[in-house]
């Protein structure tokens, strides 16, 4: 079996600057980056660095203008029914309830809605006893458990999670934090998660790059073997990875 079998998704040199009316922006510089199956990666740097850009082209919602992108060994011009994306703003239905919001991506795809493993998406997201409730009485918090589960119901084997916990206080956030770690734990999908959060990085990431300059690459990798991992957030090992990345950070500003 050669290592490539298991590799899930590839960038080659992809770049893109958007055309706009006063010329192209340029926004992401030519980027290597891959990912096997299962592997997790947090990109973390300064706004405008191009790092939504960067997920955009893997969700195959943007076209590069330089470079490609191959996943599972196939070039990918379009949404893939294997890729997941959650972004910052949730993206929720407001005329519908939590439930009908998580059931909606398997609805379009015409698959069958097994009422119970909505209910088990929902109690492990911790929103068990809000499937009849609308998302203008949750809070953002509880509106980023649905959206995580609509993604993750559908079975992902590349879940890509833009800032997804930005605008949520610190420990609400970690909590979340811990939720993705947890289903990543279950599931073992490839994670791609974008945060200027350095703890969320290190929590999330096995593989921390650091991205930096205009237009953006990337700069550094930090290797960070135990993310997702049960408590990592209490060990010694967490802060040094922390100040690692802090560093590296620094040095590229
Ligand atoms: P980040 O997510 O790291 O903050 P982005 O990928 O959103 O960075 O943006 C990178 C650069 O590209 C920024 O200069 C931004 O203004 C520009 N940009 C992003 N999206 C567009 C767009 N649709 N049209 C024109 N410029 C854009
Ligand atoms: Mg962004």
């Amino acid at each position: 079996m050669s290592a490539s079998f298991h590799e899930l998704i590839r960038c080659n040199g992809v770049g893109k600057a958007y055309p706009t009316e006063a010329g192209p922006v340029p926004a992401l510089g030519a980027t290597d980056l891959a990912l096997e199956e299962g592997e997790t990666v947090a990109l973390v740097g300064p706004s405008g660095c191009g790092k939504s850009t960067l997920l955009l082209i893997m969700a195959g919602l943007e076209r590069p203008s330089v470079g490609g992108v191959e996943f599972k060994g196939t070039p990918l011009a379009r949404p893939h029914r294997e890729i997941a994306l959650v972004l910052q703003d949730y993206g929720l239905f407001p005329w519908k309830t939590v439930r009908r919001n998580v059931e909606l991506g398997l609805k379009i795809r015409r698959e069958h809605v097994e009422s119970q493993r909505v209910d088990s998406m929902l109690a492990e997201l911790d929103i068990g006893d809000k499937g009849h409730v609308y998302p203008q009485q949750l809070s953002g918090g509880q509106k980023q458990r649905v959206a995580l589960a609509r993604a993750l119901i559908l079975k992902p084997s590349l879940l890509l999670l833009d800032e997804p916990f930005a605008a949520i206080d610190a420990l609400t956030r970690e909590r979340l934090q811990d939720l993705v770690a947890e289903a990543w734990r279950r599931r073992r999908f490839g994670l791609v998660v974008v945060t200027h959060n350095l703890q969320e990085a290190v929590m999330l990431g096995r593989r921390i790059c650091v991205m930096g300059n205009v237009p953006g690459e990337i700069l550094d990798t930090v290797e960070n073997p135990r993310a997702c991992a049960p408590d990592y957030r209490r060990t010694d090992e967490f802060y040094e990875v922390c100040r690692a990345v802090r560093c590296r950070l620094e040095q590229n500003l």
